[in-house]
């Protein structure tokens, strides 16, 4: 009995795995305690506004705010001028002194914080940042002129209540607090009037969410505003009033309500906006309503304006004004577009859902933006709500826009969203061109876009306080629908993948956690958008599956749609709705910077031993040959010639050189007999079958070198050219995060084992993925060193190029070589 167990554990200590000192001898290796730790402690305490499980609770409220607005489009000074009413209602059990408004368009004011704030490198535009070290680009110098030129910000007239009471005002940079005559008691609202002024941004100069754009060949403009008005700040139960100041990235927390819009624009204009039009009759044509009509029911879209009626209209100008009058329903901001410029498309989209069964898709570009505007803007627009509503609810509002504003990029509101991306013509030929990236930019910004009319325009995250709750998410069902769309779509650069494109990222020395403030993120692309994508990528495709967090992501956005969601009611509705803890994976992507990075160690095979002395004696004398082969230098001395005294004295032969270590006697013999005796029954037919059945045990070795821990999707590999698929979940790492290893027991032979083959789990370094290791195969280019350095004296024989269409004058000109020495 002693033997035997001595034996068995024997077999397991010569493969325990070296726990080297990762730990440092203290705690656990790689705080793999403190890495599954329950995330309560970081949490807000759940209560009855937001429940433990992550829905809003039973005394969950949230304020209203509706909206009645009459401005005026000066083209002439690039002005808007304004009358405003807001009607505020306080749903919150809490009685308000004062109330705030949120004045965005106070950033553009020489004193306000953002521009005093700013720091050289972002002293450019959005667009254009300055380069590295000191350095000024054109791009940083035309704004700071744009600014010299006019004054920015709001010119706000007094604020009266619905009596016509004048109330008491404070503006703090890019917040304005009013007074209330009366504290305002739960339950109850009040009404605010004013009238305010804002100069227009030139937006390819300053940077901007809105602006113009000025068209330098044909002297005309488009009008796209956003942040143009005053709204109101949000106030919540978890912050109260959300009055950090706008510095230019954490984008807005709003509140919903009704809004009643008049947009009085040149009769020539063609107006897009958040909400439905009330008065086509007065603005639009015969021609136009009867093409709209079509354009419902029609398989692909059709122009209400066509592109050769858009460059007519953009010819001339007027100076007669038109009113177009816009309502839009429960939504939390407003923005619009208008030019003598566009021209538009639309085609219907119908949606199985009997509060909203049609939607119309449409979009507005100038001329610039064809052939590919009318090619895809609205297929893309569609496509969105086709792929959205499957992973949240029917989409919910009349119409959805996509807006051609401006060279690249975009930015969303409700109903309405500004793309980017334009073909480029040739300088000398004309000819249209348009790249690879300009293609699948424009559909992929388009689908990001009208997605955010999901996140957060309808579930209203905070984005002031962080940015992943919308960007995040949006960008990873962007990123599924964007693989709808076509496949390879190249998503993030070069790379389909998330997963591959977000490791270099991950990998970097200057990054925060995803759960940080808006305002304070580094590498804000790869924070706030691709990584948490990529998060919820692995957890889709791994830690998950399809069914679960499909159900729990649509659970998320159903309980939150038109509230208010935090971080923690995400984190807790997607293990509540999936009955996966999760707690792990938030605090390792979204509140750590650790990167994925598993290497697959030694293998080590074994097949149980009989420990039957005649069956395994040859057996361990092959391995000791295998493993220690005869001495190299006895081997020369052999070649040498060179014989031993053994072989010169045959007479010095005894037991010991007849009979190696391996040869096996009476006792060995006994000793098994007695090991197999005294086996208890259940020990005795576990031993015979395993011996019998001879499978292949793997003892395999696991260091995590990148500190995230993560799931181990692993491909294993067999000697018959057969594959199994086997998931290893997170969970292995729970007693030490460093290195683990895990035993395969299988009835045929491994040959190798690779570790996220179909790259799913972000994994930085592939080369240290599969044992054994894996030749890399490329081509490589020969290259050339190559001269550097001016040649004055060449230089200087250089022709002076000719502005005139023949060089003639140029070449007549016969250069002396300057060999002369210089004279002083
Ligand atoms: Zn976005």
């Amino acid at each position: 009995m002693k033997y035997a167990s001595a034996a068995l554990l024997g077999l397991l200590l010569t493969v325990a795995f070296s726990t080297a000192d990762a730990n440092n001898g203290k705690g656990i290796p790689g705080d793999a305690d403190k890495r599954f730790a329950q995330l309560e402690t970081l949490l807000p305490t759940a209560g009855t506004t937001r429940t433990a499980s992550g829905a809003p609770g039973a005394q969950y409220w949230q304020q209203r705010a509706d909206y009645r607005i009459k401005v005026r489009l000066d083209e002439k000074r690039h002005r808007l001028i304004a009358t405003q009413s807001i009607t505020y209602m306080n749903r919150s059990p809490d009685t308000l002194s004062y109330i705030w408004l949120q004045l965005d368009q106070n950033i553009f004011k020489d004193d306000s914080i953002s521009r005093r704030s700013e720091v050289a490198a972002n002293s450019g535009t959005r667009r254009d940042t300055v380069g590295k070290g000191d350095s000024l680009s054109f791009a940083a110098m035309r704004r700071h002129q744009a600014f010299q030129d006019r004054e920015y910000g709001y010119e706000i007239g007094p604020v009266r209540d619905a009596s016509g009471r004048v109330l008491r005002t404070t503006v703090n940079d890019t917040m304005m607090r009013i007074d209330l005559p009366q504290p305002l008691r739960p339950g109850t609202s009040i009404e605010i009037r004013f009238d305010w002024e804002s100069n227009i941004v030139n937006e390819a100069a300053i940077g901007a969410r809105g602006g113009y754009e000025y068209f330098e060949e044909s002297d005309t403009y488009q009008y796209f505003l956003a942040q143009w008005f005053p709204r109101l700040v949000a106030y919540t139960d978890y912050t109260g009033w959300q009055h950090k100041q706008f510095l230019g990235r954490g984008e807005f927390t709003l509140e919903f309500g009704d809004y009643d819009v008049e947009l009085t624009v040149p009769a020539d204009h063609i107006v897009a906006s958040t909400g439905e039009l009330q008065n086509a009759d007065a603005v639009l044509t015969s021609t136009q309503r009867e093409r709209l009509k079509r354009a419902a029911t029609a398989k692909s879209p059709v122009f209400i304006v066509t592109p050769e009626e858009a460059k007519a209209n953009e010819k001339e100008g007027t100076d007669r004004m038109r009113t177009w009058r816009f309502k839009a329903q429960n939504v939390r901001d407003f923005a619009w577009a208008s030019s003598r410029k566009y021209i538009w498309d639309a085609m219907g989209y119908r949606q199985n859902d009997a509060a909203r069964p049609f939607v119309m898709a449409m979009s507005f570009y100038p001329n610039e933006g064809e052939p590919i505007w009318s090619k895809y803007s609205t297929h893309a627009v569609i496509h969105t709500m086709e792929v959205y509503s499957r992973f949240s609810f029917p989409y919910p509002y009349p119409v959805a826009i996509s807006v051609n504003s401006w060279e690249r990029g975009g930015m969303e509101y409700p109903m309405i969203t500004f793309n980017g991306y334009r073909p480029t013509a040739d300088e000398k030929t004309g000819k249209l061109t348009y790249s690879r990236n300009t293609k699948y930019g424009l559909i992929g910004v388009i689908i990001h876009e009208v997605g955010h009319i999901y996140f957060p325009m309808i579930v209203n995250s905070d984005e002031r306080q962080w940015t992943w709750m919308d960007e995040g998410l949006n960008t990873f069902l962007e990123y599924i629908a964007e693989l709808e769309w076509e496949e390879k779509f190249p998503a993030f650069g070069d790379k389909t993948n998330v997963l591959d494109a977000i490791t270099a990222y991950m990998q970097s020395s200057d990054q925060v956690p995803i759960m940080t403030n808006s305002e304070s993120i580094v590498q804000f692309g790869p924070n706030a958008y691709s990584k948490p994508a990529a998060a919820l990528s692995v957890l889709r495709e791994v830690v998950m599956g399809r069914e679960l967090f499909d159900h729990a992501f649509r659970e998320y956005a159903n309980r939150w749609k038109f509230k208010r969601p935090t971080p923690a009611d995400f984190f807790r509705t997607m293990e509540d709705a999936s009955g996966v803890d999760l707690d792990w994976f938030w605090r390792g992507w979204f509140y750590g910077t650790d990167h994925v990075d598993v290497a697959v160690g030694d293998i080590r095979e074994y097949q149980v031993s009989s420990q039957d002395p005649d069956v395994e004696f040859p057996l361990k004398r092959a391995e000791f040959a295998r493993n220690w082969p005869d001495s190299y230098s006895q081997k020369l001395n052999k070649a040498e010639g060179r014989t031993t005294r053994l072989e010169r004295y045959p007479e010095l032969k005894d037991f010991y050189n007849e009979n190696d270590a391996f040869v096996v006697t009476n006792k060995d013999r006994n000793e098994y007999r007695d090991f197999v005796e005294k086996l208890k029954p259940w020990e005795k037919a576990t031993f015979e079958r395993a011996v019998k059945a001879g499978e292949f045990v793997y003892f395999v070795d696991f260091a995590n070198i990148g500190g995230l821990v993560t799931p181990l999707p692993l491909t294993i590999n067999y000697a018959d050219g057969s594959t199994e698929d086997y998931l290893v979940p997170a969970e292995v790492w729970r007693y030490n995060a460093v290195e683990v290893t895990k035993l395969f027991i299988r009835d045929k032979r491994i040959v190798s084992i690779e570790l996220d083959r179909n790259h799913l789990i972000a994994d930085a370094d592939k080369t240290n993925n599969v044992t054994p290791r894996r030749i890399a195969q490329s081509r490589i280019e020969l290259f050339r060193a190559r001269d550097s350095g001016r040649n004055q004296m060449l230089d200087a024989l250089a022709e002076l190029k000719s502005k005139g269409k023949s060089g003639d004058e140029a070449k007549t000109e016969e250069k002396a070589l300057p060999l002369a020495p210089a004279q002083p």
